[in-house]
């Protein structure tokens, strides 16, 4: 730690934690084969890592948003290609934070009519909430920093980090950018 940054959840801690969740998604689901939906982009190295602890049959897809407006509005931009009329369905989530996103998402997909309709979310920002939404699965909770790594990013960088880090000062991203990385590999000093 140098001030600027703090590694909140090592990648071990992240694949015990994910593979605890694995077990018990298997459990819930047996028998009857779900369809895991990723939302991209930061869901990926959750769902990559998911799915390899998870032992029952069941289907993945992907789904993309897009943000507009000032309050957070979203919009899906790149839809499933499996139909989810009567399926299981399992939102995979990087991260809950005020609960705005995930509650439209869950408006758009009830509509589709899936016969059961829940969240797994690696990571759930508790203290912001301001939309009361079902949160069925959840990796860790987490405060009011900011993250980046395993999928979650700053301005399209760092989702390739193993770990997840707090940053503490974001107006000094601009300048650690070219160092950060390296430590976050645990290849660089601070
Ligand atoms: P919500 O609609 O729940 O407020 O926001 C969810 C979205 O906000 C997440 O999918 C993610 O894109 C973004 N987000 C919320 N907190 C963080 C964070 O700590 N780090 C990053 N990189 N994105 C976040």
């Amino acid at each position: 730690m140098n001030g600027h940054y703090l590694e909140v959840v090592e990648a071990e801690a992240l694949h015990r934690r994910i593979c605890e969740l694995g077990a018990t998604i298997s459990a819930d689901y047996s028998g009857l084969n779900p369809v895991l939906v990723g939302v991209l982009k930061g869901s990926v190295p959750f769902i990559a890592d998911l799915i390899r602890c998870i032992d029952t049959p069941h289907e993945v897809d992907f789904l993309l948003l897009t943000r507009f407006g000032s309050k957070g509005r979203v919009a899906v931009a790149m839809d499933t290609a499996i139909s989810l009329e009567g399926r299981h369905v399992l939102l995979v989530e990087d991260i809950v934070d005020t609960g705005l996103t995930l509650s439209t998402l869950r408006r758009n997909l009830s509509v589709r009519q899936p016969e059961s309709l829940r969240t797994v979310a690696l990571l759930d920002k508790v203290p912001r909430r301001i939309v009361d939404v079902p949160l069925e699965y959840r990796g860790f909770e987490i405060g009011d920093e900011f993250l980046v790594g395993y999928g979650l990013d700053w301005e399209g960088r760092y989702r390739n980090l193993p770990g997840l880090w707090a940053v503490m000062q974001m107006d000094r991203l601009q300048d650690i950018h070219e160092t950060f990385p390296a430590v976050a590999f645990g290849s660089g000093t601070t």
